[in-house]
């Protein structure tokens, strides 16, 4: 039986969206501009701003690399994972997103390691997928560096 696609958090993203189309979705002030990420849906957190309709923006797919490392232990509950299987390492991005003035933490994609990235280097989102059980795949967005394959030796 097929699994049913599921966001990790509903609303951050469209889990059905193919890899042209994904974005991360955030919210922007229609007073003000102000994005927001996470999406903010009651009121503007510009201190500076009365407070405006807050409309859905999906946010750009490309940014560059704000720093990162990778998580070598596993973390303790409530971050979900099974005991008895042996830890796989992976790789966490902050990507400056220059059009909305922010940054933005997610995994980089299977496979990217600290050794594939450097901080200013372009990188770009793509679906991805956090855990799968019987019924569920559980989608979530990964950074995926644009020159993958061509690391720079230093
Ligand atoms: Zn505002």
């Amino acid at each position: 039986m097929p699994r049913t696609p599921k966001p990790v958090v509903p609303g951050w993203f469209d889990p059905d969206a193919g890899p042209a189309e994904f974005r991360l979705l955030g919210t922007r002030c229609r007073a003000c501009d102000a994005v927001f990420f996470p999406r903010e849906d009651c009121f503007c957190r510009n201190p500076g701003c009365a407070g405006g309709e807050l409309v859905e923006v999906p946010l750009s797919r490309h940014g560059t690399v704000w720093s990162y490392t990778d998580a070598h232990y596993r973390p303790p509950a409530p971050y979900v994972s099974d005991p008895d299987a042996e830890w796989q390492p992976y790789t966490l991005v902050a990507v400056e997103l220059a059009a909305e003035r922010m940054v933005v933490l997610g995994q980089a994609a299977p496979g990217v390691t600290v050794a594939d990235l450097e901080v200013g280097a372009e990188v770009e989102l793509v679906p991805g997928v956090l855990d799968e059980d019987a019924e569920h795949t559980w989608r979530t967005w990964h950074w995926k560096p644009v020159a993958a394959g061509r690391r720079r030796d230093v």
